[in-house]
């Protein structure tokens, strides 16, 4: 166990000295940042910012390596800035190697330097709401730890929006919905902490406290582009409030002061799940959270940028810690940081009641067929997709089961299931992953915000402190090795099997109904090898399946199905059809200005995926996720009881 205050070693002496004396200047004193979010709905955002600094050489910086995003930002974020000094523009230089460094010499007698920053919000704004990440905004002093500099944020909303975040104002108390022009001040943290303190800010703004019982306190802050969508349903409120009790009896410790759930209801502000110490930045669509149907696709989304608050925040992998924002990030224990984070935040949904259980179980069978079936398991294994995660994330998505995508998320869910249900069935289901995160996650009891980093032989320890396994060898043979299939044995060991069945479960369906990327499509994967967006459209094929060797690709249009003009429920009746192994699926497709036809040859029918009790053995699975609390009702339905 590291704990990172040692950091600053990592930068050579002598560039430090290079740099001079404003740099130790302008560690004792705060650079004070004001972001201005009041052109929000003009998709720019603003600051002023006031450095402390003496005459000579000064670099300053702005964050390249995102915690959470696991790769380089694109263009640097800052897109404008004037430095003045003593009232008069300073000339600069940028860095010939390092973009987003600027080179500067403060003249004699200047002890404040003054830089106007600009910043083209490209997401998390829309005309009613903003989600501000401060790296959009800061520049601070190059080469030295970031958790060394100190900084006083302040912001400036437009009138009337309300404000939630997990910096405190000067002052105390709760954050007032400012008066036109009125800038909000809150207490100097270090530019390490502001970076992981993002702002929410709208005008359908509601503050939300959760489970009123458990300290510290935590707070749900939503932000809707409509009124209503502010206005969650009870339901949902008390799903989120369990999820917070069952966070607390699951991980029985806590590393932050305060908690707060950022989140944006908006089609125009864009899908978001981004971790941070003391809150998340959370993003659905308008109708998010309006009913089951909309909430199944994202219903483990606060559960799982929740857990990151102990897995990936407070504990961290060696090499996914940086002292300064500038230095590249090791992806190797992704599985870790984010597969075994989806495992909880999945667990913590069906624990909370933000899933169901057959929900859960559905959704968990979707995610070991996509697994089984990605045909990139013949050449790539788990480990390498996290440590290409840098190269692997956004980019072109089609051909992914062959390319493999960032597998890392899901393989891990499959991973840390595994593990779980093996130590149920060694201990007589007398242990569980239950009691290895207390003691990972837990290291050092409760703390404010701070970030412990591990190696994997600390895993291996703590695992074996769980149960005396061959652990390392385990976690090696899963994750570093080629496997041409998908590792089940937790569904097998928790009592259920992966089988395919003629029709989707009711999950499937919904998720499939529900906006959102496959919405309205129709998904062939486990028959034909083809899936579609709802013009027919295909938005990836199979390798090596039977629309991948009919000659089938991504991008082309599916036109007509045997003699019938496209429709999702034309395709699936020729598959239907094409169970009489006489007959095919012949289709006409549309590839950029050319139309061709083509035979799929296929003959088993419909194939989707579900899981399947098998009786006489242990339900470790549905073990797992029982609530460890007593969960908290809605209102509505505390009343219907009681009637
Ligand atoms: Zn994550």
């Amino acid at each position: 166990m590291v704990v990172l205050k040692r950091c600053a070693a990592q930068f050579p002496a002598l560039l430090l000295i290079a740099l001079g004396v404003s740099i130790a200047r302008a560690q004792k004193a705060p650079i004070e940042i004001t972001a201005d979010l009041t052109d929000a709905p003009r998709k720019l955002f603003h600051a002023d910012i006031d450095f402390p600094v003496s005459a000579g050489p000064l670099a300053l910086i702005s964050p390249e390596w995102i915690p959470g995003h696991h790769m380089p930002g694109g263009p640097a974020a800052v897109t404008s800035v004037v430095f003045k000094a003593n009232g008069k523009p300073l000339e600069w230089r940028r860095d010939d190697v390092e973009m987003y460094e600027y080179h500067l010499t403060v003249p004699p007698g200047v002890t404040t330097l003054h830089a106007h920053v600009e910043s083209i919000a490209a997401r998390r704004v829309s005309q009613r709401l903003a989600a501000l990440e401060w790296e959009a905004l800061m520049l601070y002093p190059a080469h030295i730890p970031v958790k060394d500099i100190p900084i006083q944020p302040s912001v400036k909303v437009p009138a009337g929006w309300g404000i939630g975040t997990a910096l405190k104002p000067v002052g105390g108390g709760s954050y007032p919905v400012p008066a036109a022009g009125a800038v909000i001040r809150f207490e100097t943290t270090t530019v390490e902490q502001l970076e992981d303190s993002p702002v929410l800010t709208g005008l359908y703004f509601h503050e939300y406290p959760l489970a009123a019982t458990i300290s510290p306190k935590h707070f749900l802050d939503v932000a809707a582009d409509a009124p209503e969508d502010a206005n969650l349903r009870p339901a949902v409120l008390a799903e989120i409030a369990n999820l917070v009790r069952e966070a607390d009896a699951l991980y029985a410790s806590h590393h932050y002061n305060e908690y707060h759930f950022l989140l944006t209801l908006s089609d125009v502000a864009g899908g978001m799940g981004l971790e941070h110490g003391q809150s998340s930045d959370n993003g659905v669509g308008e109708k998010g959270y309006a009913d089951d149907a909309h909430q199944l696709p994202e219903a483990d989304l606060l559960s799982h940028e929740f857990t990151h608050s102990w897995n990936g925040k407070y504990r961290r992998p060696a090499g996914l810690y940086q002292p300064d924002f500038a230095t590249p990030m090791h992806g190797g224990l992704l599985w870790v940081y984010e597969g075994m984070t989806q495992y909880w935040g999945d667990v913590l949904a069906a624990r909370s009641g933000l899933k169901t259980p057959d929900q859960y179980k559905d959704t968990v069978a979707m995610v070991a067929a996509e697994l089984d079936y990605t045909r990139g398991r013949d050449w790539r294994s788990t480990e390498d997709t996290a440590v290409a995660a840098s190269v692997l994330r956004g980019g072109n998505p089609t051909w992914s089961n062959w390319k493999r995508g960032q597998d890392y998320y899901f393989e891990g869910e499959l991973l840390w299931l595994d593990a779980d249900t093996l130590i149920r069935k060694i201990t007589g289901n007398q242990k569980s992953l239950n009691e290895f995160v207390k003691i990972f996650l837990g290291k050092g009891g409760n703390t404010g915000p701070l970030i412990v980093t591990y190696t994997f032989d600390e895993l291996v320890q703590d695992l074996n402190q769980v149960v005396p396994y061959d652990w390392a060898k385990f976690l090696h043979d899963r994750v570093d090795r080629i496997n041409t299939r998908a590792d089940v044995a937790g569904l097998e060991q928790g009592g259920y099997k992966l089988v395919y069945r003629d029709k989707p479960t009711k999950s499937e369906k919904m998720i499939q109904a529900a906006e959102g990327p496959r919405g309205g499509g129709i998904d062939c994967w486990y028959s034909i090898g083809l899936r579609l967006g709802a013009d027919g459209t295909i938005a990836d094929v199979l390798w090596n399946g039977p629309a991948d060797k009919a000659g089938l690709a991504p991008g082309e249009k599916l036109m007509a199905v045997n003699d019938k003009v496209y429709s999702a429920d034309a395709l699936r009746e020729a598959i239907r059809e094409a169970k009489d192994p006489a007959k095919s699926i012949r289709v006409i497709v549309q590839a950029d200005s050319f139309v061709s036809t083509m035979q799929i040859e296929y003959h088993e029918g419909e194939r989707y995926p579900a899981l399947e009790r098998v009786e006489g053995t242990p339900t470790y699975l549905d073990d797992i996720i029982k609530p460890l609390t007593t969960p908290e009702k809605a209102p509505e339905q505390k009343k219907a009881d009681t009637e």
